[in-house]
């Protein structure tokens, strides 16, 4: 069915075009054939028209960091009490007791507050997490975690096609994630084209552990068997990835909260995209990325949530809030709007698809809230 969407305005996110005024976008099975003003485009449209009112319409929101299979443990998780409380409280909860109601709520929430993709990190369902996010209607990239010392014979991703997305893999940490591993993780999305992500420099203990500082984080680890022959590299976690061959274009890194100049620089080099989970950081108590230098850096920014462990719900525009709240300085629409559908779209491997209102892309939409707006 062929139809015409009417909006007050449009954000299309190419880069560079304007908001359109009493904009219109062709839609034909799904997919985008035009896009312009009403006057320009309705003249030569007989069929339905579906005005959306007096909104800012924008594409489809891409949640770049999100962990589906911790579903079951929102409101469960300690606040507030720094990286290693979290963990270690972690550690007692059943993780792996995926909870169907609880997934689908959250699937639900993602549909509701305008999000069409997300990027998630399964530790041990990713067949099962890639199969749910198909059935869902939600655009997705699945990394399998790749985490411990084992490299596999083969492959880090299980067999499996989808429709709507794809598995890929990821390393979950340095700290983590024997550099053997990090290194056969990036080098097996290397060869297939795929996406890399890694959480990055998320909180002290993981500086502390990379520079051979004492850490609780490490005795921790260490007391259950992990890291026991781990040597530190001696340098900053951003440097050490990068030492690793783990940070180009087509990598992701999350958090990147525990940076200097030098490391911002180096993540900018290097041509890797950053993603931002700032209410996971407030959650749990690390700190705050330094925002500010990211932006001024021009290093590709994303959005995260991060999982229902650390935070509180699920809501893409909850993050662009927090974020534009909290920012000290000038920060412009556009430029928030982009962390949530352009970027993380181009990095997930969805760039042909989704971030931009353009033809040929899949006519998927959100809404800018009235709130976000009025911060500008
Ligand atoms: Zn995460």
């Amino acid at each position: 069915m062929v139809e015409l969407v009417r909006a007050a305005r449009a954000a299309t996110m190419v880069p560079g075009a304007p908001v359109i005024n009493d904009a219109a976008i062709l839609v034909d099975q799904g997919v985008i054939k035009e896009v312009g003003t009403f006057t320009a485009l309705s003249g030569a449209h007989s069929g339905h028209i579906h005005d959306l009112g007096d909104i800012l319409l924008c594409p489809g929101l891409v949640n770049a960091h999100s962990h589906l299979e911790l579903a079951h443990l929102k409101g469960k998780c300690p606040s507030g009490q720094g990286f290693v409380a979290w963990v270690e409280d972690l550690m007692g909860q059943p993780i792996f007791d995926l909870e169907p109601d609880q997934l689908d709520s959250a699937v639900r929430e993602l549909k509701q507050t305008g999000t069409v993709m997300v990027g998630d990190i399964a530790t041990r369902f990713a067949k099962e997490m890639a199969g749910m996010l198909e059935a869902s209607g939600l655009f997705f990239a699945v990394f399998c975690e790749a985490i411990g010392e084992t490299v596999p014979k083969k492959t880090f991703i299980p067999s499996g096609e989808f429709e709507s997305g794809f598995m890929s893999v990821a390393g979950h940490a340095l700290y983590t994630t024997h550099r053997d591993v990090l290194r056969a993780a990036k080098a097996e999305t290397r060869d297939k084209g795929l996406p890399f992500s890694l959480h990055l420099a998320e909180h002290d203990e993981e500086v502390a552990i990379m520079m051979s500082a004492p850490s609780r984080f490490l005795d921790l680890l260490q007391a259950r068997g992990r890291l026991l022959d781990f040597e530190p590299p001696g340098k900053s976690p951003v440097r050490q990835a990068a030492d690793l061959g783990l940070l180009d274009e087509t990598t992701l890194a999350v958090h990147c909260v525990k940076v200097g100049d030098d490391d911002i620089q180096t993540v900018r080099a290097s041509g890797a995209t950053v993603c931002l989970c700032p209410r996971s950081n407030e959650f749990i108590g690390v700190g705050r990325a330094p925002w500010e230098k990211w932006f001024a850096s021009g290093t590709p920014l994303c959005l995260g949530t991060d999982s229902l462990a650390s935070n509180t719900d699920l809501d893409l525009w909850n993050e662009a809030l927090y974020l534009k709240e909290n920012f000290n300085g000038e920060l412009a629409l556009m430029d928030l709007l982009a962390m949530v559908t352009r970027n993380p779209a181009r990095i997930l491997g969805a760039g042909e698809i989704l971030g931009t209102l353009e033809p040929g892309k899949a006519a998927a939409f959100a809404q800018v809230p009235e709130s976000l707006q009025a911060l500008f």
